[in-house]
């Protein structure tokens, strides 16, 4: 039983092989290879779009969809989590996916090996099916993404996105370059070796070909980092002036901030790909889904 806990939980071959299905379900949506199984969901930390794309997915497959939710079933009554997820797994569903503050919830669950365990966000340390829809946008705009460089900007160290972006594109050749006040910049010792760091938008804005714009983890800050966020937004927010008429790709997981991650007038530009992000999550999710359970 394969899970996806995080990317490197799947080898080389693996992501290759998502990756060109997750193309070919952009081209021509798939049939329903899926069809009579069934997917749970279990977020215990809020959604939009991860939840509903991986049902979206789900139901594209032709898998049936049960959605619980954490705060009217057991573990509301004292049961532990890990029981709630064995008496799920009684029940013979195909995958679960969970979503929890908990860095290590997903893992746990995982090694009792009872249901296949989909990552749908696990604390500050790992949203796998974000970095592989990332992988997948960057690679349909670049083609080969060797080589090339992105900064990521905002609350790095609160962000499990910025970590698994992190581990899957440095392993795909990226060079990763962290920029953000120095509250929201890692320890070096984070993910491995150094990555370079930066304070100022200005100082990398010459050197890079995308740009992943973060959200403050406000849900994560043990104390507010800033009383007032616009004074971040006005070092960190990716505009115009900024960017100027640089062929620089903007990203970003959402939700987005407006006028603190990322102006609106970048919002509407062609460069920015946010939505298209989402878009890729749905064929990258479904393409996920596919590999894990059928071919795995
Ligand atoms: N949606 C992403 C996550 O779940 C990013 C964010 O919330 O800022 O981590």
């Amino acid at each position: 039983m394969q899970h996806l806990v995080d990317t490197n939980d799947l080898s080389d071959k693996q992501i290759e092989a998502i990756l060109a299905d997750a193309f070919a379900f952009k081209h021509k949506n798939p049939p329903p290879f899926l069809e009579n199984k069934i997917m749970v969901n279990l977020f215990f930390e809020d959604s939009t779009r991860t939840r509903t794309s991986f049902e979206i997915a789900a139901k594209r497959l032709g898998m049936g969809v049960i959605n619980l939710n954490p705060s009217s079933s057991s573990t509301n009554k004292g049961e532990t989590l890990e029981d709630t997820f064995a008496n799920i797994s009684a029940m013979d569903p195909d995958c679960v996916v969970i979503r929890h503050k908990d860095n290590n919830v997903a893992r746990n669950l995982s090694a009792m090996n009872l249901s296949r365990v989909l990552n749908a966000g696990a604390g500050n340390y790992a949203h796998p099916t974000q970095a592989l829809l990332d992988y997948m946008t960057l690679v349909e705009h670049f083609g080969d993404i060797r080589g090339k460089t992105i900064a990521i900007v905002g609350d790095i160290i609160s962000s499990r996105v910025a970590s698994s972006a992190i581990r899957l594109l440095r392993r795909m050749g990226m060079n990763i370059l962290l920029v953000g006040p120095k509250a929201f910049l890692p320890p070096i010792s984070f993910v491995g070796d150094a990555l370079p760091q930066y304070k100022k938008l200005e100082d990398v804005i010459d050197k890079v070909d995308a740009i992943m714009s973060l959200r403050a983890q406000i849900e994560r800050h043990e104390k507010p980092v800033f009383k007032d966020y616009s004074h971040y937004g006005h070092k960190y927010c990716i505009t115009q002036e900024v960017l100027k008429g640089r062929n620089i790709l903007i990203m970003h997981p959402g939700p987005v901030m407006r006028n603190i991650d990322i102006s609106d007038e970048v919002l509407q530009d062609s460069r920015c790909k946010v939505l298209t992000q989402v878009t890729n999550g749905l064929y990258m999710r479904m393409a996920i889904l596919k590999n894990l359970i059928l071919d795995s």
